[in-house]
């Protein structure tokens, strides 16, 4: 039996009252309610009997990032709220909506059509954010600041889709703070967007482990948080990210 990693970590429901605390303090430092930022706690890599360990303790949204793990997962599951936090490809659409009430990372025009086209067809209607590659990174998914106004656009047209809001993934860095003004540009262009187009996004999907505090300072709806919740996952390889055509179960 291999006791070195889980015995170091303290109980799952101190950890997620941990977390609820700093979330709590951030609102509170921001003037907002504590009710309107949801915690999504991303469960990826690991194991359902861990994640259901999760859901007992009072964890109620986890984030999964690729849609064959989630559909393993979900049947021990049964009363979780389960979103989609990694890019999606459109010939995945079917399956994700059969369980995902949210998709936080649409980057592509074929895949919000595809959504738009599923939906439709079978009334699942998901809650849907665009990714948004915040400070043009090569290696990362997502629209550019400007590529996604072509997107939004594109969504009004687009009869089964509910569009909410926009989801970034800042460049890593060491020091939380770093991530502050990208947080900021995603809300200032979130802003931008609704007043342009006169639509409502009321959602940003922003902040993880290691900067959510000051995504809810800057007006985070949504925070992933894995490693701060499920300590460290088995292997460090979803950064850089790992082929969301993998089906292995573990990384
Ligand atoms: C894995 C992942 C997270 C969680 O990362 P932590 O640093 O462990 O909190 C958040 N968002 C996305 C898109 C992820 O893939």
């Amino acid at each position: 039996m291999d006791e070195t990693e889980q015995t170091a970590l303290p109980p799952f429901a101190d950890r997620l009252a941990a977390v609820e605390d700093r979330i709590a303090a951030a609102c509170a430092r921001a003037g907002r309610d504590r009710s309107e930022v949801t915690l999504v706690g991303v469960s990826k890599t690991q194991p359902p009997e861990v994640v259901s360990e999760a859901v007992r303790a009072g964890l109620s949204t986890l984030g999964e990032n690729r849609v064959q793990e989630a559909l393993a997962k979900a049947p021990l599951c049964p009363s979780a709220d389960w979103h989609l936090i990694g890019p999606l490809q459109k010939n995945k659409v079917r399956h994700a909506l059969s369980l995902f009430s949210t998709i936080h990372a649409v980057d592509s025009l074929a895949t919000l059509e595809a959504i738009a086209r599923v939906s439709e067809e079978t009334g699942a209607r998901p809650d849907v954010m665009l990714e948004v590659n915040v400070a043009d990174e090569a290696t990362k998914h997502g629209f550019s600041p400007v590529s996604v106004r072509d997107a939004v656009r594109a969504s009004l047209d687009l009869g089964g889709l509910r569009l909410v809001g926009l989801m970034c993934i800042p460049p890593w860095a060491p020091e939380p703070e770093a991530s502050r003004p990208r947080f900021r540009a995603l809300r200032e262009l979130r802003d931008s967007l609704e007043r342009d187009f006169s639509v409502a996004l009321p959602q940003l999907s922003m902040g993880m482990s290691g900067d959510f505090e000051g995504a809810v300072e800057e007006g985070a709806t949504f925070v992933r948080v894995g490693t701060a919740l499920f300590g460290r996952r088995n292997a460090a390889a979803w950064w850089p990210e790992r082929s969301p055509d993998s089906d292995s179960y573990f990384v």
